[in-house]
Parts: structure tokens; sequence; C-alpha cells
């Protein structure tokens, strides 16, 4: 495969490996297309199942390779010749994709310099946010790879979580101050009675 001139993978701070701007990018440059295999969605939806199922239930990060392209097909881009699947995701991106004629290209959001980690909002609905903690670092980042839209969604259900388990921890400290008081009396009342 020739190499392009304006990216690179290297170690990323991120996750892995990453994406790197080999030179400045201008804004609203297409930088490098999602390549994989096209499936229908059936096979989309057998794939994401398969996955489901060796891993126990539990989903696994494969599935974050799978592009929806239109109604009828996906891109399965986890295939080693596919280097953009090594773009890593950001709350704060300076990269988009774009689905153009049934091909997904990653786009420049803004300049970026030289030696800059390309990333991408990875769009994951909210349903699946704890299977996708994020560690992007920007300001915006609520821990969790979440697509934008849902993000206020997701800030409200953490603070909710938050607070419950707040309460939770109150109630317990409670309940173990209790159950230490009746045992201190029971003590005392053993030795009265001694
Ligand atoms: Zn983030």
């Amino acid at each position: 495969m020739a190499k392009s001139k304006l990216y690179q993978i290297s170690k990323s701070s991120l996750h892995g490996k990453g994406v790197f701007a080999r030179s400045d990018i201008p804004k609203d440059t297409k930088i490098i297309e999602y390549v994989g295999e096209r499936i229908t969605k059936k096979e989309s939806q057998r794939r994401a199942e398969a996955q489901l199922n060796s891993n126990n239930g539990r989903k696994s990060k494969g599935q974050v390779y799978i592009f929806e392209i239109n109604k009828r097909y996906d891109i399965d881009g986890n295939i080693p010749q596919n280097k953009a699947r090594r773009i890593n995701h950001s709350c704060a991106p300076n990269c988009v994709s774009f689905i153009e004629k049934g091909k997904v290209w990653i786009y420049s959001l803004k300049k970026i310099r030289e030696d800059d980690e390309l990333t991408y909002d990875y769009g994951f609905s909210l349903d699946t946010y704890e299977e996708h903690p994020c560690a992007c670092g920007s300001k915006k980042c609520l821990g969790y790879i979440v697509r934008k839209e849902d993000r206020p969604k997701l800030k409200r259900l953490l603070e909710k979580k938050k607070k419950k388990a707040k309460k939770e921890k109150k109630a317990k400290k409670e309940k173990k101050e209790k159950k230490e008081k009746k045992e201190k009396k029971k003590a005392k009342k053993a030795k009265q009675t001694n």
C-alpha cells in the first residue's frame, strides 16, 4: 500500500495506536477513506450477534468498526487494510466522517497541525455508553463515547446516578451506625447482667 502524505499511524496517548497528521492539513480536507467489507444489514446483525455470543453477552469493541452506509448496507471496517479504523474517538474531534456515494470518508473539521492526532466522533448511541468509556481528555468529555446529540441526556443520567450512589452510601453508613449502636447497647446489657 502506498504511503499517504497526509497521515501516519503511531502510538496514541488516547488509546492504542492512532492516526496522526504528517503535515499541516487545511480545514475540509478529504483525508482518508474508511474502507471495509460492504455487508447487508442482516449480515451486520449476524456479526454483531456472533460477537455478543463469543463474548458471553458482553459487547466487544469489534462492533465499533461497523459503519452504517444506508438503510440496506453497512461497512465492516475490521480489516487490516483499513487504516482509518485506527482513528480514535474524541468528544472534541478535529475530523468528521461523511458518507459519499456509498463510501465513508474522513474529513478535517478544522485546520490540523502536523503531528496532531486525528479524531472523530464515533457517534455511539446512549444505550451502550457503559461499554465505551472515553478518556479523550477534552473539556466536553463525560467519560463515555456517546454521540453529541445524546450527551446532554447522558450528563443528566450520570448526575442522577451520582446522586443515587451518594444517597445509597449515606443509607449504608446510617445502617452501619445503627447496627454498631445496637451492638454496643447489647454489650452493655450483657455486662450488667454478668
Ligand atoms: Zn471523551
